[in-house]
């Protein structure tokens, strides 16, 4: 549909005359806090490489990147003369600022993390080998972080449970389920959260 050159609209020049307003220039403003477009599609493929510096904490304790709740995961693994990475050896992903990734913000300031929307749980890993240069990029499919499940007190999950029941709450988490719980888009969850505020009245 083409719109009309509202420049050469008489009835809105004359009223923008009376009111004594120029025509502006519009220039849409970017904010450092905010997300484009393409950097929503990124999180939601190959993700976003991070320090966790610019992870922002939020208040119910799960983490965002800029207006976005997202996982974290770290972005290298180093494994021994190019064998594939062994399932128990691959890095968490974190939904919260659990003990580890607290730690982690302590020990390794400037280590790379990744974050990601994705649903699936397949994240893009960096496997590098020592002493060769080069990492291969390759998408492993990793588990959620329990020390991130205790902090959410995520479905009764408790730091008592035993291993074979962590384990087993470990296997049957959903990233699906989760973003249902924390939606990813912040601005949204506020403007429903007034709306029901609103609706209290
Ligand atoms: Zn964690």
């Amino acid at each position: 549909m083409k719109l009309p050159d509202y420049r050469r609209f008489d009835p809105l020049n004359g009223l923008r005359q009376r009111m004594g307003a120029p025509l502006g220039r519009f220039t849409a403003a970017k904010s450092p806090t905010l997300l484009t477009a393409a950097e929503l599609e990124q999180l939601s493929t190959t993700g976003i490489e991070v320090e966790l510096r610019q992870i922002r904490l939020l208040a119910d304790g799960t983490l965002a990147y800029k207006d976005c709740r997202v996982a974290v995961h770290q972005r290298d693994l180093l494994r021994a003369g190019g064998e594939a990475p062994q399932p128990t050896r691959l890095p968490a992903f974190h939904l919260a600022d659990c003990d580890v990734l607290q730690d982690a913000r302590l020990r390794h300031p400037d280590r790379s993390y990744i974050a990601s929307t994705r649903e699936d749980a397949l994240f893009v890993l960096r496997l590098c080998t020592r002493g060769e240069d080069g990492c291969e990029r390759r998408s492993e499919r990793l588990s959620v972080c329990q020390s991130c499940l205790g902090r959410l007190c995520w479905q009764e999950f408790e730091r008592s449970l035993s291993q074979m029941e962590a384990r087993e709450l470990v296997a049957a988490f959903s990233l699906t389920t989760f973003f249902k719980a924390y939606p990813k888009a912040l601005a949204r969850q506020l403007w429903s959260d007034a709306k029901r505020a609103g609706a209290d009245l």
